[in-house]
């Protein structure tokens, strides 16, 4: 259930109100908006709870919340959820791209690579430590010295980071070294590591399943915000299908599917779901002009040594025509790109898919 308070309520009003679903065994969860605020009450409750809620000075209605998802729903929170990443701004009519390699090989690689997608206009760097592998005979990542490494390039260039976490015991080494978990596809339903990162505060990035629903991804991003973390991004990644002229099909219509069912900003990795570098920018555009919050994008400085995903590694000259691209098709649909945590420009007209604030 959402408690609706009334523009007049007081904060006596809403302390009251979430006193007493916490009294009535639920949880509540405070939502401040701009013109209103909701209190969310989560959990089984009993047939009178609506009705005694309903009651309280300062309520204006209470409302079921029809999804199994509550608090990623838009029912919950109307508006499109905006934070901060060290001074990076996500979501709502700011578009973030997030590039790098695939995998921290090198310090050099790494640094070259961040260099160049930083002076392209990439605001958050990417690098994995931790490798989930289908082979298990493949590179598996650099593990605490690739987390080592991560960190210094994000000091040194001034980029928040990102990197994947695949195992609820690492969350404490990659807290300590990266900015953003990211979950895999592969661990979208590993609710015991959606747990573990919902209890931080630092945000996290869930990319969908190879198989998952959106719904299924939503019930991911609940377990995250059900323990208090509300940062979370979502990424379509592409899913399978029986199409194998490419790695995965990037399921294009989830971004504005996903915004019109909730309020968290939504990614898309034409990578992963391309397979192939020469198809990454068609649908990295595609993602953006569809509404996309941003992309996450792997570039390699020598895709051809590449020890994870080379031949989808964009090089760093073509990720710099890519992000002109990119840079004209979010302002056609009133986004602007994010460079390194400043605005580029501002928006020229009301966003196409999904609301902002
Ligand atoms: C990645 O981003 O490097 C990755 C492994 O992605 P996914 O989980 O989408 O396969
Ligand atoms: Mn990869």
């Amino acid at each position: 259930m959402i408690v609706v308070m009334k523009a007049a309520a007081t904060a006596d009003d809403v302390q009251r109100a979430i006193d007493r679903i916490t009294e009535l065994g639920l949880k509540a969860h405070l939502s401040k908006g701009e013109f209103r605020t909701i209190v969310g009450a989560i959990g089984d409750h009993n047939p009178q709870a609506r009705q005694q809620l309903e009651q309280l000075p300062g309520v204006d209605e209470v409302m079921a919340i029809s999804q199994p998802y509550k608090l990623a729903s838009r029912e919950f929170h109307e508006a499109d959820t905006i934070f901060d990443i060290k001074g990076v701004r996500v979501g709502g009519p700011h578009v973030n791209i997030i590039a790098g390699p695939c995998a921290i090989e090198s310090r050099e690689v790494l640094f070259d690579v961040g260099r160049a997608v930083k002076e392209a206009g990439a605001s958050i760097l990417r690098g994995g430590a931790y490798k989930p592998r289908t082979s298990p005979y493949s590179f598996s990542g650099k593990g605490r010295e690739g987390l080592e490494l991560l960190k210094e390039a994000g000091d040194e260039l001034g980029m928040p980071t990102i990197t994947e976490v695949v195992d609820p015991r690492d969350v404490p080494i990659v807290y300590e070294f990266a900015d953003i978990f990211q979950i895999g596809a592969r661990n979208m339903q590993n609710f015991n590591l959606l747990l573990e990162v919902g209890r931080t505060d630092k945000p996290v990035f869930i990319k969908r399943g190879l198989a998952a629903s959106i719904t299924e991804l939503l019930m991911s991003a609940e377990y995250v915000l059900s323990q208090g973390n509300y940062r979370v991004m979502l990424c379509e990644r592409g899913i399978r299908t029986f199409a194998d002229e490419v790695r995965f099909t990037l399921d294009v219509s989830a971004v504005p599917v996903i915004q019109e069912r909730s309020h968290l900003p939504v990614f898309i990795d034409p990578s992963h779901a391309a397979g192939k570098r020469d198809l990454v920018p068609a649908l990295a555009l595609a993602g953006i002009a569809a509404g996309a919050h941003g992309a996450i994008i792997e570039v390699h400085s020598c895709p051809d040594r590449a020890l994870c995903d080379g031949p989808q590694a964009v090089l760093p000259n073509n990720f710099v025509k890519l992000m002109e691209q990119i840079k004209q098709i979010a302002e056609i649909v009133g986004h602007r790109v994010t460079l390194w945590g400043r605005d580029d420009a501002a928006p020229r007209r009301a966003v196409a898919g999904g609301r902002t604030t």
